[in-house]
């Protein structure tokens, strides 16, 4: 019997082994991968020579981001991954040392990007806003089907899994009339992170084709959105302060060399997306979403989460190479540690949308709570916690961890 078992059907099995940022009760921040119950110190396992030969940095591991590691590229990430789960696997006294419960480690986020893009590319969610924002209009805009949409959003707010959301405030409309005060349509969007690993530079454009020797892997995001302020400010240069005061991030990276068995072909698009949009290689993926709730009142009464929302990443119009491609091929420079959100993932049927604005059609039709109350929109005290795995077989899924967020009263003068 293995001192360090993972047992049978783990979602966190040795061949996925999602790296993180944590620290053990001693603040001191470093990096982590995660195997069954555990989590195995990378920096530990450096400074006992578990990664010589591999031409590492000496501190890699032991910083607060992973950035300087995302730095060194996808050979030496395989050759890191390969030589970890040879050791976890053999459960090596080194390993061992370096080994603790995963559910002690306080964690951090796992990168400090410099830039954060949020994407908009589920044709689903899309559609469904579109035709809220824009009734009398096409749901689509006929830029949509021609580049993946996005804007560039706010990385100084990107927060931890587990960091309180104060309720902004700001401009919106009451009884039809702009006044400044709390949100009282805050929202979450259910999307994928796509995290870069090698950077690239200043007027030089990634090929669509070497997406996969720039992109490190993914982790979960909820785009916490106040959509009264949104609908004030949207028009015209996009959003701002109704997307920018929080967005959530996941602890656990998940390596696209880890997701490879979980690759799918993407949907056909229509009309053919540009040349340098298009790629044989299939970056679809089969993520499985879920988007968990519950209130103040309902923990107070040992009442358990509800799901709002179960939905797939598999059928997302546009991939993370094509954003990529897309968001450089103006010669905009990427660099490590940078975060695209996928957009909202929403699917075409009741209960797979992946925000409150489409389960409960504009607030129209609130949710039914296990205690009678409603919901159309958060209130104070109500926690939201995003659940992700790779694989539609149970005993062979590799999770991508949960992020969970609490919304708190505004804070400061309104
Ligand atoms: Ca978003």
């Amino acid at each position: 019997m293995s001192p360090l078992p993972v047992p049978e059907g783990s979602p966190f099995p040795t061949s996925s082994l999602p790296f993180g940022i944590g620290h053990h009760g001693d603040g001191r921040l470093r990096a982590w991968a995660a195997f069954g119950d555990h989590a195995v110190d990378l920096d530990g396992l450096m400074r006992s020579g578990a990664f010589l030969g591999l031409g590492l940095a000496p501190n890699i591991f032991a910083g607060p981001y992973l950035n300087q590691y995302l730095a060194t590229g996808r050979d030496t990430w395989r050759a890191v991954r390969t030589r970890l789960r040879e050791a976890v696997d053999d459960a090596t006294p080194v390993v061992v040392a370096h080994t603790v419960a995963r559910d002690e480690l306080v964690m951090g986020l796992p990168t400090a990007p410099t830039d954060y893009v949020d994407f908009y590319s589920s044709l689903h969610h899309a559609t469904n806003l579109g035709r809220m924002f824009r009734p009398d209009g096409d749901a689509l805009l006929p830029n949509w089907r021609r580049i993946p949409i996005g804007y560039h959003g706010r990385t100084g707010t990107l927060v931890a899994d587990g960091t309180p959301i104060p309720r902004p405030s700001g401009y919106r409309l009451v009884d039809g009339e702009p006044e400044v005060g709390p949100s009282t349509r805050l929202d979450i969007e259910l999307e994928v992170g796509t995290v870069v690993g090698v950077g690239s530079e200043l007027g030089v454009p990634i090929p669509i084709e070497r997406a996969g020797d720039h992109l490190y892997g993914v982790c979960l995001v909820n785009d916490w959105s106040a959509r009264d302020i949104q609908a004030f400010e949207y028009q015209p240069l996009g959003p701002f302060l109704g997307k920018s005061f929080a967005t959530s991030v996941s602890p656990w990276l998940v390596s696209f060399d880890a997701l490879e068995p979980f690759r799918v072909a993407p949907p056909t698009q229509e009309p053919p997306a540009a040349d340098y949009l298009t790629t044989d290689e299939p970056w679809g993926f089969d993520l499985h979403l879920e988007v968990w709730f519950d209130s103040a009142a309902m923990r107070a009464a040992g009442t358990a989460p509800v799901r709002l929302s179960a939905t797939s990443f598999a059928d997302m119009y546009w991939t993370p190479a094509q954003q990529l491609a897309h968001l450089t091929v103006n010669g905009a420079s990427t660099r490590p540690g940078d975060l695209f959100a996928s957009g909202t993932v929403s699917g075409p049927t009741p209960g797979t949308e992946g925000s409150l604005i489409e389960l409960t059609v504009n607030g129209e039709r609130p949710i039914e709570l296990p205690d009678g109350t409603t919901r159309s929109f958060l209130l104070d005290g109500d926690r939201v916690e995003l659940r992700g795995w790779a694989g539609s077989d149970p005993a062979r899924r590799i999770s991508l961890g949960t992020v969970t967020g609490t919304v708190i009263p505004t804070k400061g003068a309104t």
